[in-house]
C-alpha cells in the first residue's frame, strides 16, 4: 500500500508564485485542475516504484546529468502527460493551465526582481516591456535568449517541468506549443559544480521525436 500526500499550500504557492489567476474566483476551480497534475505525477511514482524524493540541499549548482533523482521526477511528469492524453476528461483546461505554468516560469526565470510584470531590459525603448520576453501566446522565446534555472530541491525547475510536459504531450491542444516548449527547453541552462553553465538538452531529450516513452 502506497500513500500519497499532498500539502494543499503547495497548489497555493504555485498559483500565487507564478501569479496564475486574476481573481480569487478562479482559485478553487484552479486549485482542483493542479491536484489532478499533481496526483497524475505521484502515480507515475508509485506505477514506476520509485522511492521517496530525497532532498539535495546543496545550493549550489551542480551537474544536472549527474543528478539521478531528476530523471525519476522527469520520468514521473511523462507518465502524468500520458495519464492526461489518455485519460482527463479536462484535457483543454489542464493544457491550458500548463501553458500557463511554463509560460510563466519563463517569465518569472528571465525578470525575477520584476515579475510578474516584466523588467525593463536594457536596449528596449518601451521600459513598460522586457526585450527578453517577446509578444505572442504560448511561450515565445528570443532566438538567442538562455533561460537559466536553478536545479535545486527535490524536484527539476518548473521551467523545465512544465515544458517537457507541453513537449510530451500528444493532445491537439498542446501540440499547438511543442515546438515552443522545445525551444525553451533548449535555452534551459544550469550552472555546474564547477560554476559553468550548462545544458539540460542530454537530459531532456528534446531531439527525439518522442523521447521518454515506454
Ligand atoms: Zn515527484
Amino acid at each position: 500500500m502506497r500513500t500519497v500526500r499532498c500539502d494543499l499550500r503547495f497548489l497555493d504557492e504555485l498559483i500565487d508564485g507564478l501569479s496564475l489567476i486574476y481573481s480569487e474566483h478562479q482559485r478553487t476551480e484552479l486549485r482542483i485542475r493542479l491536484l489532478q497534475l499533481v496526483l497524475a505525477h505521484e502515480l507515475g511514482h508509485i506505477f514506476y516504484h520509485d522511492v521517496s524524493g530525497a532532498y539535495h540541499g546543496d545550493q549550489d549548482g551542480f551537474s544536472v546529468i549527474r543528478y539521478a533523482s531528476y530523471k525519476v521526477e522527469l520520468r514521473a511528469d511523462a507518465y502524468a502527460i500520458r495519464l492526461i492524453d489518455s485519460y482527463a476528461q479536462n484535457r483543454e483546461l489542464i493544457y491550458g493551465d500548463i501553458v500557463e505554468l511554463a509560460s510563466n516560469s519563463v517569465r518569472r526565470s528571465l525578470c525575477p526582481q520584476t515579475f510578474p510584470a516584466p523588467c525593463a531590459c536594457a536596449g528596449y525603448s518601451d521600459a513598460t516591456l522586457c526585450s527578453r520576453v517577446p509578444l505572442g501566446p504560448g511561450l515565445p522565446i528570443s532566438p538567442d535568449d538562455r533561460v537559466p534555472v536553478k536545479l535545486v530541491g527535490t524536484h527539476p525547475d518548473y521551467v523545465v517541468r512544465f515544458s517537457r510536459m507541453l513537449f510530451l504531450s500528444k493532445d491537439p491542444v498542446a501540440r499547438i506549443y511543442r515546438n515552443q516548449a522545445r525551444e525553451v527547453l533548449r535555452r534551459v541552462v544550469v550552472v555546474n559544480e564547477g560554476g559553468q553553465s550548462e545544458s539540460v538538452d542530454a537530459l531532456l531529450n528534446t531531439s527525439q521525436a518522442s523521447p521518454d516513452v515506454h
